[in-house]
Parts: C-alpha cells; structure tokens; sequence
C-alpha cells in the first residue's frame, strides 16, 4: 500500500470519506496541541538552553507567527466551531507554517548565530517527524508539506551557493527522521484504513441478508422511522411502502429443492432492486417476503413501481439449474397516512397482499386509506 491510494470498495467511499474526516479533525487539534506545546517550551527555554534570548521583534519571533495563527484558526474551528475550515486545511497550514518557521531558523542560526545551531537541528527533526505523521493522505499530501517547503529551502542554498558539504552534517539526523516518519506514517495509515474496513464489514454483516444481499429488517426500520417523520411533518413528501410476496414458492422448494429456491430468491432481489428508483429502500422482510419503502412518491406512482416489479417476473422466466423457472409475485401497496408505528402501515400492505393472493395472485392491490390515523404521539 506504500505510495498508493487504499483499495476501498466504492460503495464504501462516502463512508470512508467520513471516518478519514473523523481522524483528521482528531488528528488536527492533537497536532494544534503538541505543536503550541513544544513550541512554547522552546520558546520560554532560552536561558535553560543557554542561547541568548532574541529580541521580540527580531526575526526569530516574527516566524513564528503564521504558526500560531494557524494554531488559532485549529483551536477557534475545534472549539467555537469557527470558521469551518476543513482539517486537511488546517493541518496543512500548521505544517507549513512549521516547516517554513524551523527551515528560516535554521538559515539564521546557520549564518549568523552558529551558537545553538544543534538545538535548531533538534527542531528540525521534532518538525520533520510531526509534519511527516500528520500527511495522513500518503505521499502527495507528503510531498505538499515537507517537499514544497523543503524544495524552497534547497532553492534558497543553491541561490546562496551553500555548499552541500556544509549543510550535509546538520540535516543528515533531520532526513533521516523524515523516512523514519515516512515509515511510521504509512504503518498507522495501513493500520486506520484496515480497522475502517474491519469496522464496515461488520456493519454491512449486521445491516445485509446474506442470501439476497438485499438490506435486512433491522436495518430497514430505523430508515422507514425516519421517512414517516418526514412525512408527517410535510406533505410534500408522500410516502408508501410495497410488501411483495412470491407465489406459491413452497412448490419450488418442494419440487426442486431448497438451493434452486435460493436461486430464485437472489435473482428475485435482483429483478426487484434493478425496478427501483435510487431513493427507493428495499428489505427481505421475511423468508421470501420483500418489502419496499417508496419515499417521495405518490401513490399511483408506488402502483406503478409495484406493478413494474410483478412484470419484471411475470414476463420472464428465472435460469435456475433447473432450467427456467416460470415465477409470479403478489403485492401488497399502502399509502402512509400518518400512522405512528411502521408496523401499522406495513399490516395495511399486508392486508393489501392477502387480498392479491385471494383473488388470484400475480398482481398488485392498493390498500384502502385507513380509518383510525393518529398524527400525534
Ligand atoms: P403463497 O402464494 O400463498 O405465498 O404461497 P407460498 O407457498 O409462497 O407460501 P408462503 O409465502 O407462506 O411460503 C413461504 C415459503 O418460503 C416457505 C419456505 O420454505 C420458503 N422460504 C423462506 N425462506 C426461504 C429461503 O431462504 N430459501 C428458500 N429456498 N426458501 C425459503
Ligand atoms: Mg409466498
Ligand atoms: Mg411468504
């Protein structure tokens, strides 16, 4: 994985979009902490690190301020919620604003005050390592915030006719900790990218029927909670739901065993979800009952779905490894009308349903509105 972009399944890419702006908020205000940290312990240390104490408005001082107003913008976005600048922002400008801060201390104290030189080099590998942690995106984010900047500084030796050999005994330990971060950085990034998947892979387990791969009861009730309240709250947004229910499958189990069933089942939800708008939300509900919330629709529209879907089998006959198997749907549709459970749209589907199957099958009844509704708790 070293140098490229993780492999993340693409349903998957909004989901990791999230967790990686998770980490970086977490990771940005870290950072904004360590680095006010270490840069004050340096700054109030003169005296302990035997240096003589800049005057406040020297150079060495003024550098400093692009850092610590990054850190502000890092502190006032984490905690007063403003302004919302994005953590890969603000983690950039930080490193940046580092990097640029210990590379024009370095040439200070490199040409005029050789005295703590060493103690600049020690900042330059404490930057170069935090800075090489925080290019949590890999090596192109990497290359924007150490190689920019160290880019510039190797510009501004060659411009200055710094030798190499002069610089070479003080940036050796500092590059050496870069490829050390480097390592570092990607072993932690391996490390987020496995536990974001490990996490997705047990939710998707607990969220998808395994058979159909369709979404499974428990995931769906939360989603149908969620649409009703909408609803309620706006008649622009109608809402139905679809129970649908296979004919007389029994017979396929019976006849030709419960795996050609399966197979019917999975190519069900296939022919199901493909009838589907993308706002649409389907579940197995139960053995070979499916059920399918209809949001922002109107009713004779949800007929319509339904009836596209009682095609979609009707018309053509399902491969199996038994050959073609000829299989019909009966469906139940009901408009919401305000009630407060979802079971009690989902039974008036269902009453909708045993009507289709009473009168023949293969077909898709309305329910009738209902008489008690409740709009309020
Ligand atoms: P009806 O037209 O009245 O719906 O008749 P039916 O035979 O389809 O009756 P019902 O809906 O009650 O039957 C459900 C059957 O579905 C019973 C069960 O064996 C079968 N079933 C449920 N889950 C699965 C499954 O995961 N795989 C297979 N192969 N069969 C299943
Ligand atoms: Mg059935
Ligand atoms: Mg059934």
């Amino acid at each position: 994985m070293l140098f490229t972009q993780p492999d993340i399944p693409r349903e998957w890419q909004p989901a990791y979009r999230d967790y990686r702006q998770r980490l970086e908020a977490l990771l940005a205000i870290l950072g904004a902490w360590l680095i006010l940290f270490t840069m004050l312990a340096y700054q109030l240390s003169y005296s302990i690190r035997g240096v003589s104490t800049p005057g406040i408005w020297s150079l060495e001082y003024l550098v400093r301020i692009p850092v610590y107003a990054s850190l502000l913008m890092t502190f006032l976005s984490h905690y007063a919620g403003w302004p919302r600048w994005q953590p890969k922002i603000l983690i950039r400008a930080m490193s940046m604003s580092l990097m640029g801060m210990i590379l024009i201390l370095f040439v200070i104290y490199f040409y005029w005050k050789r005295e703590g030189l060493h103690q600049i080099t020690d900042g330059l590998m404490i930057s170069l390592f935090g800075v090489t942690l925080m290019s949590t995106r890999g090596f192109r984010d990497w290359m924007i915030q150490i190689g920019v900047p160290l880019a510039l500084f190797a510009g501004a030796a060659f411009y200055l006719r710094v030798p190499l050999s002069d610089l070479m005994p003080f940036l050796f330990g500092p590059m050496i900790m870069v490829i050390i971060g480097f390592l570092t950085s990607e072993a932690l990034r391996n490390l987020s990218i496995n536990q974001f998947l490990t996490k997705q892979s047990l939710r998707q387990l607990a969220t998808t029927d395994q058979l159909t791969g369709l979404m499974n009861r428990h995931a769906f009730l939360p989603l149908i909670r969620h649409e009703m309240n909408r609803s309620r709250r706006s008649k622009r947004y109608p809402l139905s739901v679809i129970v649908a229910d296979l004919d007389h499958f029994k017979h396929i189990n019976d006849q030709y065993g419960h795996d050609v069933g399966d197979q019917v089942l999975r190519e069900t939800a296939v022919r199901v979800t493909a009838s589907l708008r993308q706002q649409d939300v389907v579940c197995r509900w139960g053995g070979e009952e499916i059920l399918i919330m209809v949001p922002e629709t109107t009713v004779e529209n949800a007929m319509t779905v339904a009836d596209k879907i009682r095609r979609a089998l009707a018309d053509t006959p399902i491969p199996t490894d038994r050959g073609l198997i000829r299989q019909t749907i009966s469906l139940g549709v009901a408009r919401f009308h305000g009630e407060q459970h979802p079971e009690n749209l989902i039974k008036r589907a269902d009453e909708a349903l045993y009507q289709a199957k009473d009168t023949g099958r293969n077909r898709a009844i309305l329910a009738p509105a209902s008489k008690a509704v409740t709009t309020s708790d």
